[in-house]
């Protein structure tokens, strides 16, 4: 437990949740977008079905749902990455499958190479192990970034990448598996956010190029993690891990140690879900998605004040914000809370916590209206404090 920092962040977003402030903290998908009706449909069909519904109570295999695997082995294939059933663990969502791929991967003191900032609960999930994360690629994925020792893995989030927004480009995604080739590494791929893209053309997958390298997913070093949580819902905790089936037998073990089998009812009723159009859905979370990102681009536009600077994410839920140097993202959330406004400061996702001067916007949740408001908070909120550092630049 050594290994877990406690988080002052959650305890300041608990905070965030307070009637009037609008938080653009958690990335927390639109619960406007759930599939509420066809999900109790579903549940209620698989319950009320002689053979499904007591499957559906009983225990089951650790691997997961076979029909599910089945389709998402489908789908990963007419992605480009060809696997069978055998390639696929269901888990407790994408979180899990990081929570097991470092308990398998690490050895205390082992290098691991993220990017630099990287998903929290991905250092969360890997602490208690004790690596010890090392910078990919310089901050532009290109530098080799494997320090003075041989890695445990890198992991990575290529399409828009929590907590950035960003997308790997494809010379950074090609480089680096030659790199984990002549290293000899694994290639952890999480991937929840891939099919929320709103603009630009889809980069094939890491897992995808693997396998295109060396002909088969069971000899692939890469691990890609997916999830129904940002397309479905995140409160059915199904996600799942593709990887060699030698992989996936050890994780089994894994899976069947740690809670036996994901539910099978959740899973039964996900698998319903998508065979009954998954993209009619995905559509409708793409196009709010967008729309919100469009607003909190145009927003920031009038309303931050010189120095700040942000992306433009093609996908998902998140868009980072850099201000000028010497500033403390963390130290203003409080002025921000107080005006009416949330974020999470960007020194979270930096395992070393060094980099102060960034913070994290999510535009999933808040409605357009409350997008607008929000931002013109935090310019006000921003503004004031270079005010301030001016004055205290002119008194020195
Ligand atoms: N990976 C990343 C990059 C995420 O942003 C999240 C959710 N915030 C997860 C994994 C975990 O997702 P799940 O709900 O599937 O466990």
């Amino acid at each position: 437990m050594q290994g877990i920092q406690a988080s002052e962040i959650r305890e300041l977003l608990k905070v965030a949740d307070a009637p009037g402030v609008i938080s653009f903290g958690g990335g927390i998908p639109d619960p406007t977008l759930f599939p509420t009706e066809s999900m109790a449909d579903a549940m209620t069909a698989i319950l009320s079905d002689p053979v499904r519904g007591p499957q559906a109570l009983q225990y089951s295999v650790s691997e997961g749902d076979p029909a599910l695997r089945a389709w998402i082995a489908a789908r990963s294939t007419a992605e480009g990455a060809p696997c069978t059933a055998d390639n696929v663990l269901i888990t407790a969502g994408a979180q899990q499958g990081l929570d097991f791929l470092g308990r398998l991967l690490i050895d205390r003191g082992d290098a691991i190479l993220t990017e630099w900032p990287t998903y929290l609960g991905a250092l969360q999930a890997f602490a208690p192990n004790g690596p010890r994360p090392v910078e990919l690629g310089g901050g532009n994925w290109m530098g080799e970034g494997i320090g003075d020792g041989p890695a445990a893995f890198a992991y990575v989030v290529p399409d828009f990448a929590n907590p950035t927004g960003a997308t790997m480009p494809e010379t950074a995604r090609d480089h680096l598996l030659a790199v984990a080739q002549t290293h000899d590494f694994p290639v952890i791929e999480d991937n929840p956010y891939g099919a929320l893209r709103f603009e630009g053309i889809a980069s094939a997958s890491l897992l995808a190029r693997d396998i295109a390298r060396c002909g088969h997913v069971d000899s692939s070093r890469v691990m890609q993690l997916g999830s129904f949580s940002k397309i479905l819902s995140p409160g059915l905790r199904v996600g799942w891990v593709i990887a060699a089936r030698s992989v996936i037998d050890r994780l089994v073990l894994m899976k069947q140690a740690s809670d036996l089998n994901a539910p099978r009812l959740n899973q039964l009723a996900a698998l319903a879900l998508v065979e009954n159009g998954l993209t009619a859905q995905i559509d409708r979370a793409r196009d709010s998605y967008g729309r919100k990102r469009d607003a909190m681009l145009s927003a920031l536009l009038r309303h931050m004040p010189p120095g700040v600077s942000w992306n433009r994410p093609e996908g998902g839920m998140f868009l980072w914000l850099t201000l000028p140097d010497g500033t403390d993202t963390t130290a203003l959330l409080p002025h921000a809370i107080e005006a009416g406004v949330a974020y999470v400061p960007g020194a979270a996702f930096f395992p070393n916590r060094d980099v102060t001067n960034c913070l994290r916007l999510s535009y999933s949740l808040p409605a357009i209206p409350e997008i607008e408001e929000g931002i013109a908070r935090l310019g006000r909120v921003l503004g004031q404090h270079h005010a301030q550092n001016d004055h205290h630049q002119a008194d020195g």
